[in-house]
């Protein structure tokens, strides 16, 4: 890929115009939302969408969530809008839900991965809302990272993944939630949550008044790279598919790959906190005796809200500081903790030792 100038761009009025030129003109801006950055282009363009996918090196069947500046827009992308969808729409938009819906012709299979349905969601954070309405346009953007590195929650991440992959940054302050939105298919009768995020299923139930579901392919975990203290450490981890999820069709697709990895090896420690603090330490002493730098991560008051704003920025300071492995310990799997999980296991390549 050719190298081009990435431009460092501020949040003020003429810097989201230029930000929102770019844009139309077919490049590729990263811009802050609440949730992560995000990596926008013109969703309807093609060509635009098609950029994404090269300067991340994501794989094309890995479909792009488009952002949008009122909850109007939703009918421009969409011929279908149920009463499920309004309720919704109405109880978190905007903010950090995703929903998973038919798609209009008109957006390209590059933006869906080639699906017949498109991710929609209408972020609260006020620079992504003022880059979208300057520029018109629904923007797609996964994350800003590079595949398969953590998503980023601060610029410099961005920088750190795509400088000279990319048009533009708009160099905002750090992503309040720090993890991805939650998205929910809501093609079916039961709405699914395709990826868990800070919106909890107890929310969205709330909000519709019946039961959402959770993809089964969110629940399964590959049994043969689980370890307990004693027993095999294989990790199971190769570029692109995990191996124990060949046999798992996730709806989301983007679940199915390598996610979130930090540079260093990383092992989950699982069970009660005291317990899991003596196995650290132990571990320590054991991988300091061999002359590995370690990296803890853990969370006193087991506060997954926290825990969620706090975790990839993590993995990447680990990186910088240059650590062999990051132990880190396990949250409650309910509520907020369940979307964190599901990204520490998949950083962790499901490589969980409970003690
Ligand atoms: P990212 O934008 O990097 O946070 O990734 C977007 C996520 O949304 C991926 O996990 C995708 O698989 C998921 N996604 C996007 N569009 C669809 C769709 N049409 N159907 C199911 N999942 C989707
Ligand atoms: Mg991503």
């Amino acid at each position: 890929m050719e190298k081009k100038e990435t431009i460092l761009l501020g949040t003020g009025e003429e810097d989201i115009l230029r930000a929102a030129q770019i844009l139309q003109e077919g490049g590729l801006v990263a811009f802050p939302t609440e949730t992560v950055y995000g990596l926008g282009a013109n969703a309807l363009d093609e060509e635009a969408a098609a950029k994404i996918y090269a300067a991340k090196g994501r794989p094309s069947d890995n479909p792009m969530i488009v952002h949008i500046g009122s909850k109007e827009e939703l009918g421009g992308l969409t011929d279908t809008i149920t009463e499920d969808m309004e309720r919704l729409m109405e109880a978190f938009w905007p903010g950090p839900l995703t929903m998973v819906v038919p798609a209009k012709s008109i957006v390209p299979k590059v933006t869906t991965g080639g699906l017949t349905t498109v991710a929609v969601r209408f972020p609260v954070h006020p620079t992504a809302q003022a880059l979208i309405k300057a520029s018109g346009i629904p923007i797609a953007a996964p994350s800003a990272n590079a595949s398969g590195r953590p998503s980023p929650t601060e610029a410099i991440h961005v920088i750190d993944d795509l400088n000279g992959r990319i048009d533009g940054v708009i160099m905002g302050d750090s992503c309040e939630i720090g993890i991805e939105s939650t998205v929910v298919d809501m093609t079916e009768e039961t709405p699914a949550i395709l990826r868990p995020g800070l919106l909890t299923r107890e929310q969205l139930e709330k909000a519709l008044g019946k039961p959402v579901a959770i993809d089964p392919a969110l629940l399964e975990k590959p049994d043969f790279v689980r370890t307990n203290q004693e027993g095999q450490q294989s990790r199971g981890l190769e570029e692109g598919l995990l191996e124990g999820e060949r046999n798992l069709k996730p709806k989301s697709p983007g679940m199915k790959y390598r996610h979130y990895a930090p540079k260093a090896e990383m092992i989950i420690l699982r069970g009660e906190p005291e317990k899991v603090k003596l196995a650290m330490a132990e571990e320590k002493m054991k991988r300091a005796e061999q002359g590995q730098k370690v990296g803890v991560i853990f969370y006193d008051d087991q506060d997954p809200v926290r825990a969620a704003h706090d975790f990839f920025a993590q993995l990447r300071a680990f990186d910088k500081t240059g650590v062999d492995v990051i132990f880190a310990a396990a949250l409650e799997e309910d509520g907020v903790g369940f979307a964190v999980m599901n990204r520490m296991i998949k950083s962790a390549g499901y490589h969980i030792i409970d003690v």
